[in-house]
């Protein structure tokens, strides 16, 4: 039952610092059992990562879209009170590392699936399971820019499972990380005429990019749907000189900003370049990079998948998710994500994370319910 195969798949230790390729094995495995055709997504420069595609149904057929990431987040210095890697269950809750976010999800689904004969699809049913989701939604990354090249689309309606409470979801910000080193040259400090003082150029910099932040934040949109309707926007750290006695000839600072629902992740990026262009650091010199991008989601109102989740969503008041999901990757493939699943969000990537055993065991009726209606009509 659902409780057991959650149960296994908590077992695979699947921090995103670890290998993935355990668990995307048995889920691979538990596909292939059913009937589907997998594929295998090699990460490119990760040994110990892959992203499973498994697809049952007639080809090409625009059907639905299962999503969901393996890996989870560290344990480390957590107070767990039982064995983050072994589900226990107390007063009805299923207490484990990623119980809600979001193998729970995956169990679920793979239970509700093993209920439809392979002989029932008259649209194609895609599974997509990623990994690196919580490092920056780097599997899906991937995986979107590798569907690209290969000029493949994904179905339009697309569930990505995360731990809403039964909430349906349907936009969210991004997270674009930049960094911008400063170079300067090295002196002896007793004679700092002689060298470029790289530290000075940064604080320059900083300064320039808080200012960055105010106007950014004068900038709102979709204020009906977010808490905080502007780009978020983070100076995060700055690593530069050797010693004291030395003038420092490099200075890195990182920033984090989240662009909003729609958004191009490139948007703020471009602008940061141009202010770091624009000053005047006496002769040190400034570049940026960037480090990640994770896109933002904005799936229109009223898709099909939202009218067949539509008697099983809990109502809520604003249909934008706070965190980050593979879904903004997985829309450059052609779907329209929707964010929707059991568990909630507030006890992810915490201590003793649970999941109600009442929900789980629900979620295995919803999903078997949106995957006949979307792809087994005839
Ligand atoms: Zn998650």
């Amino acid at each position: 039952m659902v409780v057991d195969e959650l149960a296994r798949l908590v077992a695979f230790p699947t921090v995103s610092n670890r290998p993935v390729t355990a668990l995307a094995s048995h889920m691979a495995e538990r596909a292939e059992a059913l009937g589907f055709r997998v594929e295998r997504f090699d990460s490119p420069v990760d040994e110990g990562k892959t992203n499973i595609v498994a697809s049952i149904g007639p080809q090409g057929t625009d059907g639905l879209v299962l999503s969901g990431h393996m890996d989870v987040v560290p344990t480390e210095g957590q107070p767990w009170t039982s064995d983050p890697f072994a589900v226990t269950e107390r007063d009805g809750k299923l207490y484990g590392r990623g119980t809600a976010d979001m193998k729970g999800f995956l169990a679920a689904t793979m239970e509700a699936l093993a209920r439809i004969p392979a002989s029932a699809y008259t649209r194609e049913l895609v599974l997509v399971w990623t990994h690196d989701e919580e490092v920056g939604c780097v599997g899906s990354a991937h995986l979107a820019h590798t569907l690209e090249e290969q000029g493949r689309r994904l179905p339009s309606n697309c569930l990505i499972g995360e731990p809403t409470d039964f909430q349906v979801l349907r936009m969210h910000p991004g997270h674009v990380g930049v960094g911008i080193d400063v170079r300067g040259a090295a002196a002896h400090s007793s004679r700092p005429d002689l060298g470029i003082n790289a530290i000075a150029g940064a604080a320059r910099v900083v300064d320039a990019l808080q200012d960055l932040a105010r106007e950014l934040e004068s900038e709102t949109s979709l204020e009906e749907h977010l808490d905080r309707p502007w780009v978020a926007f983070n100076v995060a750290t700055i690593r530069g000189g050797s010693a004291i006695n030395i003038v420092p000839d490099h200075c890195r600072i990182e920033l984090g900003y989240r662009p909003l629902p729609g958004m191009r992740a490139e948007e703020v990026y471009e602008r940061v370049s141009e202010r770091v262009r624009a000053l005047s650091l006496g002769d040190a010199e400034a570049s940026t990079d960037l480090i990640r991008v994770t896109p933002s989601l904005l799936t229109e109102d009223g898709t099909a998948l939202a009218g067949l989740l539509a008697p099983h969503a809990t109502p809520c008041a604003r249909p934008a998710a706070s965190f980050a999901t593979d879904g903004g990757n997985l829309a450059r493939a052609g779907s329209a994500p929707l964010i929707f699943g059991p568990g909630s969000i507030t006890v992810a990537h915490q201590a003793d994370e649970w999941i109600a055993t009442a929900d789980l065991i629900r979620a295995v009726d919803v999903i078997e319910d949106v995957v006949r209606r979307a792809c087994c009509q005839p």
